[in-house]
């Protein structure tokens, strides 16, 4: 009954192989595989859903600092003066270094060499023009700056910011001892999940109190502390100023005890520390303060050097989701496969097929060729072994190189079932002597070494039952007994069709079929898969010999994959 595709189901063929090693090097890998994705699964805690955190941070830096300010004198500084215009998001700033110019107005006054040119005479001055470095625009005039140097005029705020060496230690260097509280509420909202930094039982004398250096949970930091833990100096970061990444890091599991939902500090340097490599090292920027000096504008020029310290907060939450652990189980069975793989691989080896004496391959792989590469199989008598050849229409057999050579697998069944039936034949008669003339001189073609071949008119007919020069099988008492002698031969066909007439009436032609495959039998055991049999030209000869064709016809050699074997008509 033909069915269409939507009517069936196809199913692998799976081999089983019965062996102790093979089945506890399985369970053993499986085992360990089942073993890493069980602590991959609780250590990465694939079983839950996670989201990510969602936070807002606010700070408030406390501390006091009395500097000496240079053409200024002696000031207090409160976070107000230290902490520079304007506030960015997630982050403070702490002035650490100041470079001051004092009573600077609207006006015209030379250049500073370092940020114009120097010039001799007006011609050199261009007015209007102004450089990217300059602080003016230039009035078209060259006049004296200090003793020595003349530079070209600006109109600028004068007098110019003068290059200055900055003041070591820093003037700010109090500020170490400055500390700033850092607010930070975290949500989860795949959980609506909310919490803050400053936890439910810390109260205003606990906040007073408590230090970072033996509590990893205050949210008080003292600036010192802060840039240490980030493995630098206060002293020497406060001259130039510099940027210091405090990360607050959140990792929930809110399968269990949710008040071991606990922020984590660390601390970083995020600029480019090495001041001496860096060009423009640091960080620094200008501000001004105005007032009114007898109704002209005047201005107090700050270029703030400091420290700014940015807050990142980063983290996740974790939940139990069903969901989540069948995809992780579902995402692992793939790993199962490998061993798979590696037991296919090892019973692929040659080592351990010939270690075990099975060629598992061989019984798990059904290889099926195409008519046209037909695999022929020859055995030669003075050899142990069978070799497969391509079928070549134009080279002699014989002479055609092996593609593999496999071991010779007797055919016990078969040669069982012979010998029984010689037994009853042993009467006296059978004295295993050769009864066909060893050599048969004349006719022997080139490729021929036993020395009884015919011409043949196909070149892959064209076999010899030998390799090297020697006596013929056909030579053999044996041959005669179990491929040519008629008794056997038909009590054979009679074992495999024992309702047939037998006796006279079997066909000359079914005898010598039947001689041919007594033959096969005999000499190449179990024939590989998909291989062809090929009986060799003196054997043939012998056999036709024996059970001619009436009329003198025979088909030659045809493979057949259905019987594996060649047959001769
Ligand atoms: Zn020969
Ligand atoms: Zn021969």
């Amino acid at each position: 009954m033909t069915c269409c595709g939507l009517c069936q189901y196809e199913t692998n063929k799976l081999v089983r192989i019965q062996s102790v090693r093979l089945g506890s090097l399985k369970w053993s890998l499986n085992g360990a595989i089942l073993l890493f994705i069980c602590l991959l699964m609780l250590w990465n805690r694939k079983y839950q859903q996670f989201d990510l955190v969602v936070s807002s941070v606010t700070t408030k830096v406390k501390g006091v600092a009395q500097i000496q300010l240079p053409e200024v004198g002696e000031q207090v500084w409160d976070v107000v003066d230290y902490s520079g215009p304007g506030q960015e998001k997630n982050s403070f700033f702490v002035m650490t270094n100041v470079l001051v110019t004092q009573g600077q107005k609207q006006g015209k006054c030379a250049e500073v060499p370092s940020s114009g040119k120097l010039c001799v005479s007006d011609k050199d001055c261009q007015k209007g023009a102004s450089g990217q470095q300059s602080n003016g625009v230039q009035t078209g005039s060259c006049v004296k700056f200090g003793i020595l140097k003349k530079t070209c005029e600006v109109s600028a705020w004068c007098p110019i910011e003068a290059r200055q060496h900055l003041p070591r230690p820093a003037l700010l260097a109090a500020a170490e001892n400055f500390t700033v509280l850092i607010k930070n509420n975290i949500r989860f909202p795949a959980f609506n999940f909310t919490r803050r930094n400053i936890l439910p039982w810390m109260n205003d004398s606990y906040l007073k109190s408590c230090r970072r250096r033996t509590d990893s949970l205050c949210p008080i930091f003292r600036l010192g502390d802060v840039v240490r833990e980030a493995g630098e100096s206060f002293t020497n970061m406060s001259v130039e100023g510099g940027v210091i990444g405090i990360q607050i890091k959140w990792d929930c599991n809110l399968d269990y005890l949710r008040q071991h939902c606990l922020p984590r500090y660390s601390f970083r340097r995020l600029d480019e520390k090495e001041s001496n490599k860096t060009l423009y090292p640091g960080l620094n920027f200008r501000f001004a303060k105005y007032n009114l000096v007898n109704g002209v504008e005047q201005r107090t020029l700050y270029k703030a050097f400091g420290i700014r310290f940015d807050v990142m907060v980063f983290g996740q939450a974790g939940k139990f989701s069903f969901i989540y652990l069948i995809i992780y189980i579902g995402s692992t069975l793939s790993y199962y496969a490998l061993t798979t793989l590696l037991l296919d691989w090892l019973i692929g080896t040659s080592c351990y097929s010939a270690e075990v004496g099975q060629n598992y391959s061989e019984r798990k792989v059904e290889s099926v060729l195409d008519k046209e590469q037909c695999i022929l199989c020859v055995s030669y008598v003075d050899e142990d072994n069978l070799r497969m050849v391509k079928k070549s229409k134009k080279k002699i057999l014989q002479e055609v190189k092996p593609i593999s050579v496999q071991p010779r697998k007797e055919d016990t069944g078969h040669m069982q079932v012979a010998l029984c039936l010689l037994q009853p034949r042993a009467d006296g008669t059978d004295t295993l002597q050769p009864l066909w003339p060893n050599v048969r001189p004349g006719v022997r073609p080139a490729w021929c070494s036993c020395g009884c071949c015919a011409p043949c008119a196909q070149p892959h007919e064209e076999l010899c039952c030998r390799r090297t020069d020697g006596a013929c099988i056909t030579s053999s008492p044996v041959f005669e007994q179990l491929v040519v002698q008629r008794p056997l031969l038909e009590a054979v066909l009679l074992y495999q069709d024992p309702l047939s007439s037998g006796g006279d009436g079997i066909r000359t032609a079914s005898l010598r079929h039947c001689a041919y495959r007594q033959y096969i039998s005999w000499r190449f055991g179990t024939l590989p898969a998909e291989a062809n049999a090929v009986v060799p030209s003196c054997c043939v000869r012998r056999i036709r010999e024996e059970y001619p064709s009436p009329q003198g016809h025979y088909g030659g050699f045809t493979p057949t994959s259905s019987f594996k074997q060649g047959k001769d008509d």
